[in-house]
C-alpha cells in the first residue's frame, strides 16, 4: 500500500454512478488489488461534461448512493470533491486531480477508468496534462477493445503511464439498470443491497 518511496497510493474513480452497480465495485477491487491502492475515491460528477443533459437522480443521491456502496469494501471512500460547481459549468477531471493534488501532497495519484470511457481520452479536457497528474489504471469493459487504445496516439513516456487490467468481464452498465428500475423489474446482483434499498426508499428512478 505503501511504494518504495513511502507514498501512498490513492486512486481516483470518477463517474456518474446513476445509479452505482457491481460493475464499479469489480472494477475499484480489481484495481486496488493489482496497484495495492491504499484508498479508492468515489467521485460522483456534478455535469459530465461529455454526458449533457440531467442525471436522472441528483447530485445528493447518488453520492449518497456511492456512500453505501463504498461501504462493500474498506479501501473505497465517497468524495464529494467533485461536486457540482455553484453556476452549472461542468466538473472537468484535470480540475478534480489539480484540487486532490492540492489536497494530498505526499500521495501517488492514480485514476481509475473503464475501458469504454478512456478511450474517449482525446475528447476531455488537457488529456496531455491527465497523463501527467496521474497514472491510468484501465479496466476492461465489454464491447470497448482495449487494443482501441492505439487510436489514442500516446507517447512512449505517456504509455508507460497507462496500466491495464483485464481480467474483469462485466456486462453491467447504469443505463441497463435505469431502465429495469423504471420497468420495475428486479435487480438483484447488479446492485448493492444497501442502494437497492435506498434507491426503492426514496423512489428514484421510477
Ligand atoms: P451509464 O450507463 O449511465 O453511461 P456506466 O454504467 O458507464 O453509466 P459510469 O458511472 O458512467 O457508469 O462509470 C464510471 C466509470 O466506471 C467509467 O470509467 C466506466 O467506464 C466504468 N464502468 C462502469 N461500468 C463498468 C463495467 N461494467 N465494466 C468496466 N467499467 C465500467
Amino acid at each position: 500500500m505503501v511504494n518504495a518511496a513511502g507514498r501512498q497510493r490513492v486512486a481516483l474513480f470518477g463517474g456518474t454512478f446513476d445509479p452505482p452497480h457491481h460493475g464499479h465495485l469489480s472494477i475499484a477491487q480489481a484495481a486496488a488489488d493489482a496497484f495495492a491502492l491504499k484508498k479508492v475515491l468515489f467521485t460522483p460528477v456534478g455535469h459530465q461534461p461529455l454526458k449533457p443533459g440531467e442525471s436522472a437522480a441528483p447530485f445528493a443521491d447518488r453520492l449518497a448512493m456511492v456512500r453505501l456502496a463504498c461501504a462493500e469494501d474498506s479501501r473505497f471512500e465517497a468524495s464529494a470533491i467533485d461536486a457540482p460547481h455553484p453556476n452549472g459549468s461542468p466538473n472537468y477531471t484535470v480540475e478534480t486531480l489539480n484540487a486532490l493534488r492540492r489536497e494530498m501532497p505526499e500521495a501517488e495519484l492514480f485514476s481509475v477508468a473503464g475501458a469504454d470511457s478512456f478511450l474517449t481520452l482525446r475528447q476531455w479536457r488537457e488529456p496531455d496534462r491527465l497523463l501527467e497528474l496521474a497514472e491510468w489504471i484501465v479496466v476492461s469493459r465489454p464491447g470497448s477493445p482495449l487494443r482501441e487504445l492505439a487510436g489514442l496516439d500516446l507517447s512512449a513516456e505517456q504509455r508507460k503511464r497507462v496500466h491495464l487490467v483485464e481480467t474483469v468481464h462485466e456486462e453491467v452498465s447504469a443505463t441497463e439498470l435505469r431502465h429495469r428500475l423504471e420497468a420495475g423489474e428486479d435487480c438483484t446482483g447488479l446492485i448493492p443491497e444497501a442502494v437497492a434499498r435506498y434507491i426503492a426508499k426514496n423512489h428514484l428512478y421510477r
